[in-house]
């Protein structure tokens, strides 16, 4: 296989954002047309001479709570199946939840290499917050703003050498 790049994470934490800004495309939303919903969504992302599918994993329209961890399921399933590297997003704003500690548990007992995406850490003031997520024992957090694109350069850096 070539290098693949899965966006995983609970609902609204920006994974869909990540994706458009990484792939630098509005794809993740143009694809939802009414009526159908995708579990994923695959880019191509180039830098620095490197290339990389990105998979977005969230692409599931979901309405209510309760499906909501049968849904990270799903995702981290074909994560797990299909990715070299995996982006556990989690959302600096929020802070941790019980899904997000149900994502990390199932990523530490694989041997993936997982990189936790801070996200929505739009300014510098906010990524002393991100500290909290060492906790997921999946090692340093990575902050980044996919809205403003804070960063996101050098966590496309840090994919590349990681693949
Ligand atoms: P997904 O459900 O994980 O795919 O999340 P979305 O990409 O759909 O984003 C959920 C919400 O979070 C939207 O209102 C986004 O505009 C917002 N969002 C995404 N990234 C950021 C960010 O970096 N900063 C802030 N403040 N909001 C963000
Ligand atoms: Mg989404």
């Amino acid at each position: 296989m070539g290098n693949i790049v899965a966006i995983v994470g609970r609902p609204n934490v920006g994974k869909s954002t990540l994706f458009n800004r990484l792939t630098q495309s509005r794809q993740a939303i143009v694809n939802e047309e009414a009526g159908t919903t995708r579990d994923r969504q695959y880019g191509k992302v180039e830098w620095t001479g490197k290339e990389f599918s990105l998979i977005d994993t969230g692409g599931w329209v979901i309405n209510s709570d309760d499906v909501f961890e049968e849904e990270i399921n799903k995702q981290v399933k074909i994560a797990l199946e299909e990715a070299d590297v995996i982006l556990f997003v989690v959302d600096v704003l929020n802070g941790i939840t019980d899904l997000d500690n149900e994502v990390a548990a199932i990523l530490r007992r694989h041997k993936k290499p997982v990189i936790v995406v801070a996200n929505k850490a739009d300014n510098f003031d906010l990524h002393p917050a991100a500290a909290e997520f060492y906790s997921f024992g999946l090692g340093d957090p990575f902050c980044i703003s996919a809205i403003n694109g804070s960063c996101s350069g050098d966590l496309l850096d840090k994919i590349v050498a990681t693949l």
